[in-house]
């Protein structure tokens, strides 16, 4: 009885006029999608199989083909809607966690786009960016609370270890074996030519990359897949996983059908393995414990390399980043609810976590309160959409953000929430070495090189905009900007007065 059969969300459209029955969408599908019919002489298509990513859309000669959302529905109902019936369903019938990919997509506020930014008029004229200089570089890391001087003019204070970025943009954690070798190569050449940085992620620097060590982050999980002494020494930064913002309070988990050699290699696992990093590091149960493991690392790496804890945005994230403030930590990354995955199980993806815009600004309040601000730098992450959203971020209390849905989009990625299933069609979430192929890294970081260049430019048009011309006096400039349609306590949480006040 074929009671969990559902009707296609969406539905494979092709105009019958314009195919011209080349084939290129059967040969770009990976889900099997399309398929010619000898004996009618057409094309067919299976719209169960179409994950709606857009690649036979795009690759299709004629623009015969387009995906639309299907209108067949189940009775209205405002609270069982379509998509419960469906996920029960689905359940009913495997007795499965349901498991999903990238951020949240469900309609919870978006604070970026309740935030409205300021402009000079008149007095405190703005700035031209085009005629006057304006500093978009940053360093991450513990500030002195004073800087000396010596008689030469040299910094006599004995200086943390710094991160130089050109930008405030880094690339955020990316596994190599969540996403392709080509993707990572992409990542990789772009951080080098923009001066900022991309990250291991949870999976360990393949051989080839070491080259690009010094725009490199390597990330140490509760796994410690790949992690060993060269490794910590490869890299500009070492960042501590406690969490991560698609699905806080769990661990990893990459499908063995993933770790083909060189994964298996890179991960110090065997191929064809499940990859489970656990949920809580085993050797960390307090704010002391993660000091130890900071220091570890520290010590590992002769004290030269920034250590960056990155946590998920959750509750009580104020308090949990004054801890890791006090123990050691240089910089403390924060994964917003919106972030990124390459699989999580929906339920948590959906239901865990806070707005990333709610979090910084109460992280960084806490941290100014309590007068150890400058002990630590903060990065942002979890969406972060467009460089609108960089200089809200920076606005709030942020010294640089991580990107990474933004970056994959420049890579192509379509959005099409399907990265768990390791069929991505556009090279990205895959290990298939046919479909890898597809993402050519060297357009692909040009691409990238493009985004951050362009976002970079438009920073510093808006900063001119405002009278500001460093991303130094943007910071945690909460004046520049105004809430809109907010209460009085998300005003009073963002920190932030309402527009016309
Ligand atoms: S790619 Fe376009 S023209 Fe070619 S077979 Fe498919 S729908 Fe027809
Ligand atoms: S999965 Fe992608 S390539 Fe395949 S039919 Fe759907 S949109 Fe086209
Ligand atoms: S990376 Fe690929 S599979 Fe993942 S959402 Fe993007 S297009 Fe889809």
């Amino acid at each position: 009885m074929a009671i969990d059969f559902l009707y296609p969300e969406y539905e494979i459209k092709r105009d019958r006029d314009k195919c011209i029955c080349c084939r290129v969408c059967e040969r770009q599908c990976a889900n099997e999608a399309h398929w010619y019919d000898a004996e009618l002489q057409m094309m067919m298509c299976d719209s169960a199989k179409c994950v709606n990513c857009h690649r036979c859309v795009s690759l299709c000669p004629t623009r015969a083909l387009k995906i639309v959302k299907t209108d067949h529905t189940f009775k209205e109902n405002a609270n069982w809607t379509g998509e419960h019936i469906a996920e029960i369903y689905r359940q009913a019938g495997t007795g499965g966690v349901l498991l999903s990919s990238m951020g949240n997509p469900k309609k919870y506020p978006i604070y970026w786009d309740k935030m409205l930014i300021n402009a000079s008029q008149v007095t405190n004229p703005p700035i031209d960016p085009l005629r006057e200089p304006m500093e978009t570089k940053v360093f991450l890391g513990a500030k002195p609370g004073r800087v000396e001087f010596n008689a030469k003019g040299e910094i006599k204070n004995n200086l943390s270890p710094q991160l130089k970025l050109e930008v405030p943009i880094m690339f955020s954690a990316m596994s190599y074996g969540s996403i392709s070798y080509n993707a990572h190569e992409s990542l990789a050449r772009a951080a080098k030519e923009l001066g900022t940085f991309y990250n291991t992620g949870e999976g360990g620097l393949h051989e080839d990359f070491y080259k690009y060590g010094e725009n490199t982050i390597v990330q140490v999980a509760s796994g410690r897949f790949g992690v060993h002494k060269d490794y910590l020494n490869a890299g500009a930064a070492i960042e501590i996983k406690m969490g991560q913002g698609a699905k806080p309070g769990i661990g990893g988990h990459l499908p063995g059908i993933k770790v083909r050699e060189d994964i298996s290699r890179t991960r110090m696992i065997p191929e064809g393995s499940d990859a489970i990093s656990p949920a809580p590091h085993h050797d960390i149960y307090s704010i002391e414990d993660l000091r130890q493991l900071v220091y570890s690392l520290k010590e590992a790496s002769d004290y030269k390399k920034p250590v960056i804890v990155k946590i998920a945005a959750v509750h009580n994230v104020a308090a949990i980043a004054s801890g890791i403030a006090r123990g050691g930590a240089d910089i403390i990354a924060i994964d917003g609810y919106r972030g990124g995955t390459g699989a999580a199980p929906t339920r948590i993806r959906d239901n865990v976590g806070i707005p990333i815009e709610l979090a910084l600004a109460a992280v960084d309040q806490r941290l100014r309160e309590e007068g150890i601000r400058n002990n630590v730098s903060i990065v942002v992450g979890g969406s972060i959409r467009s460089s609108a959203d960089v200089v809200k971020a920076i606005a709030l209390g942020a010294d640089a953000v991580y990107i990474a849905t933004s970056a994959l989009m420049a890579l192509g990625c379509h959005l099409c929430r399907s990265c768990q299933k390791g069929n991505c069609n556009w090279g990205i979430a895959t290990q298939r070495p046919e479909l890898v192929r597809r993402l050519n890294p060297d357009i692909g970081y040009k691409r990238l090189v493009n985004l951050v260049t362009a976002w970079n430019h438009e920073i510093k048009e808006i900063m001119g905009g405002m009278g500001i011309n460093s991303i130094e006096s943007l910071r945690g400039n909460r004046l520049m900007l105004r809430g809109i349609g907010l209460t009085e306590k998300e005003l009073s949480i963002l920190g932030i007065k309402h527009a016309g006040e």
